[in-house]
């Protein structure tokens, strides 16, 4: 039996695993034991990684081949991928040429490697020239990005997993970490059973399994959690528990926060958040008093129209009370995916560049250029995930390629992205799984090679870069996405009579080795890592520049912030409710949210039995008072509709929930058999999704709509 040190391929935990295999099959997995993430420990999801790469399965459910069809009435066939890449640069090359490189657009994904994201990166703004490349982390992390760089100059979380055990007091909010985020949940148990001092306190308008373990739950109204934070801190100072010291001369801007957070007061808040003022209080005596907070939060605080802003407020709590740069204090955002830190190192989003590069930032834009020995980046700016979608539905993109990841499922309004799919020119789909909603809508799929078919890198929540490794070869005649990207620009650049810049990559290591040397002086910089170190002594955190010896656990612990003049930002940001109101139509305000057992669109984890024991189909959760009210039973089917989309789901009592409130899990969709082009209704609590999104980050309000319930 052969043993293959690579990563989970879920979450941003970023867990080692260990593949057992014969070399040509995934025989069995473990948690890797010298793994700083995870120490030998798997969740439910990862411990049955093996049971998705059964031969058998993966022959039903993979894509093994490329695809294309000449006609949207036609069936895809088969395709050689020598013919398959040609055509596609022929179609690319004459859109191009013809509307312009901002005629296309790629939408890609969290889930890939390092390495894939950098080539495909660059393909679209080195080579075609286009910003139009976006990546479902927008879905997932761009508030947390946004609130990063405004407050403290860059996007790095400060913070590392080994400050649970050095805290005493952990504020989670919009994190059901016990869920989302197991094997760090676990640590936490571990932590407060080594130290029974160690709070924990956490927000959340649903009193989630994490929230239940809490020594305080705030039940917060959904999308109050700027009022929350400067209510605490309105509390804080009222209390004497700022640190004035650190705000003079490690700061700016607290004088006009704090004419904001005045207004905020005990009772105010509490009646905003629809909260008691005692666990108010509590909550801010216990932030301000302890003598290391450290916040985790997630997706409650990102998918909001005020994502950024959520952010910001709780920073300037931490910066207020000088809660960062020392062990076990700080605001650490959790990340979603499991590389969706990696996908933002190398600029993989339509907003920025290389290595922590901004595309507005025209000295960025010279520095990249120069590093791919391009003439120069193009200016305009790139479209974020909803606007792609909705210039491919006006005509603007004519040709969509979609790589590693399902918008037909996991968009908000899918009627928008559905419409968009159809109306497109040309659609092109690389995935490993051919039953996905998204290829349904496939012009051309290109097989791509999955976990534990996969070499490259990726960078988990606490910074640090991790190899993944191939275990077995690719499945039938699937390829590496980092490949069929390579192939594709190759061909494209000799259609467009282009010999800049460079694609002639034989091996991730020769991407990886760009990326890092283009991280050079950065705040990112890894130019002391290579393959080989990693190799040698296991998973680093970034910053490890030249000469290094080992990675930076916590950032700004010199009190040097990353912004121009050193100092970290209080940012005066406004408490604005979340964008779709709660109306005698529309009476109820949705949720939505990870299962502990399932991932995403469920291509992966719903291939395994096991998996469903913890919820076997799809439900919404209601309070009991609002099921009796509507004489609604346990079990019973129910319509929950919205402007945007109707879904009949089974009823399900839940004592989580305040009156009001309703929860769907976000994993169910639909299933397509065969390749041919969808005409199903729709299916998902994505399709009653608010594609309304922050104006910072672009991020959608994925995590409230309204919706309107009845008995069937
Ligand atoms: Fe995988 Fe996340 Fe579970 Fe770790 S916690 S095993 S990375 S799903």
């Amino acid at each position: 039996m052969l043993e293959t040190k690579s990563t989970c391929c879920y979450c941003g935990v970023g867990c080692g695993v260990i593949i057992e295999s014969d070399g040509a099959q995934v025989i069995g997995v473990r948690g890797d034991p010298a793994h700083p993430a995870n120490f030998g420990k798997l969740c439910s999801k990862g411990s049955n990684l093996h049971l998705t790469a059964q031969p058998l399965l993966q022959q039903q459910v993979r894509a093994l081949y490329p695809e294309m069809r000449t006609a949207r009435n036609q069936e895809r066939q088969p395709v050689d991928w020598d013919v398959c890449l040609e055509t596609l640069a022929d179609k690319f090359a004459d859109c191009i040429q013809t509307h312009g490189a901002d005629s296309v657009g790629f939408y890609i994904s969290g889930q890939l490697l390092t390495e894939d994201y950098y080539v495909f990166n660059k393909l679209a703004k080195g080579l075609i020239g286009t910003n139009n490349i976006d990546s479902n982390s927008r879905l997932c992390m761009s508030s947390a990005v946004a609130g990063y760089k405004q407050s403290l100059g860059a996007d790095a979380p400060p913070c590392s997993y080994a400050d649970i055990e050095l805290s005493d007091l952990i504020f989670i909010a919009g994190s059901n970490t016990a869920y989302a985020h197991p094997i760090l949940y676990r640590r936490i148990e571990q932590a407060r059973e080594n130290n029974p001092a160690l709070k924990v306190i956490v927000v959340d308008p649903r009193r989630t399994d994490t929230a239940r373990d809490a020594d305080l739950h705030l039940a917060i109204l959904p999308g109050t959690d700027v009022a929350l934070f400067h209510g605490m801190l309105h509390l804080c100072l009222w209390e004497d528990l700022i640190d004035t010291q650190f705000i003079a001369e490690h700061t700016e801007g607290f004088a006009e926060l704090k004419q904001t957070v005045r207004d905020f007061t005990p009772a105010f808040t509490a009646q905003i958040c629809g909260i008691a003022e005692k666990d108010l209080v509590q909550a801010a005596r216990w932030f301000g008093q302890s003598k290391a907070a450290l916040s985790l939060y997630c997706q409650g605080l990102n998918q909001s129209s005020a994502g950024t802003a959520k952010n910001s407020a709780l920073i300037n709590l931490h910066l207020a009370t000088g809660q960062i740069g020392k062990p076990g204090a700080g605001p650490f955002s959790l990340t979603g995916q499991p590389n969706a830190m990696g996908g933002r190192e190398v600029g993989g989003m339509a907003n920025l560049l290389s290595a922590h590069r901004d595309l507005s930032n025209s000295e960025h834009r010279a520095e990249v250029a120069a590093l791919w020995n391009i003439p120069s980046v193009s200016d305009q700016p790139g479209k974020t995930a909803v606007e792609l979608f909705e210039a491919v539905r006006t005509g603007e993109i004519k040709i969509i390629w979609i790589v590693c990841t399902n918008p037909a499922q996991s968009m908000p309004d899918q009627n928008l992205i559905r419409t968009a799919l159809e109306k497109a020119e040309l659609v092109i789909v690389q995935e490993a799984y051919h039953n996905t909603a998204t290829v349904a809508y496939a012009d051309v799929l290109l097989a791509a090679s999955t976990w534990s078919e996969k070499s490259g890198t990726v960078t988990n929540s606490e910074r640090r870069i991790s190899r993944v490794r191939a275990a077995i070869p690719a499945l039938g005649e699937a390829r590496h996405d980092w490949q069929i990207a390579t192939l594709f620009a190759q061909k494209l650049a000799k259609k467009l009579n282009k010999t800049k810049p460079d694609f002639t990559y034989d091996h991730p290591e020769a991407i990886w080795n760009e990326h890092r040397d283009s991280t050079a002086g950065r705040d990112l910089d890894i130019t002391g890592l290579s393959y080989a170190w990693l190799e040698e002594n296991g998973p680093q955190q970034w910053p490890f520049p030249t000469g290094a010896t080992a990675g930076k656990n916590r950032l700004y612990q010199d009190r040097l912030f990353a912004t121009t003049n050193g100092k970290a930002r209080f940012i005066n940001c406004s408490y604005a409710a979340p964008a779709e109101k709660i109306t005698p139509r529309h009476p109820f305000a949705l949720n939505t949210g990870r299962l502990r057992d399932q991932w995403h669109g469920m291509s992966r984890t719903g291939l395994v039995a096991q998996l469903y024991a913890h919820a076997p189909e799809p439900c919404i959760e209601m309070a009991s008072q609002d099921m009796l009210r509507r004489f609604i039973n346990d079990g019973d089917f129910v319509e929950v509709s919205n402007q945007r989309g109707t879904q009949i789901l089974i009823a399900k009592a839940s004592e989580q929930l305040k009156t009001g409130q309703s929860f769907i899990a976000m994993h169910w969709g639909e299933e397509f058999v065969s390749g041919s082009q969808a005409n199903h209704a729709l299916f998902g609590v994505n399709s009653l999704c608010n594609p309304r999104f922050d104006p910072i980050s672009k991020q959608p309000e994925l995590k409230h709509s309204t919706v309107k319930i009845a008995k069937v």
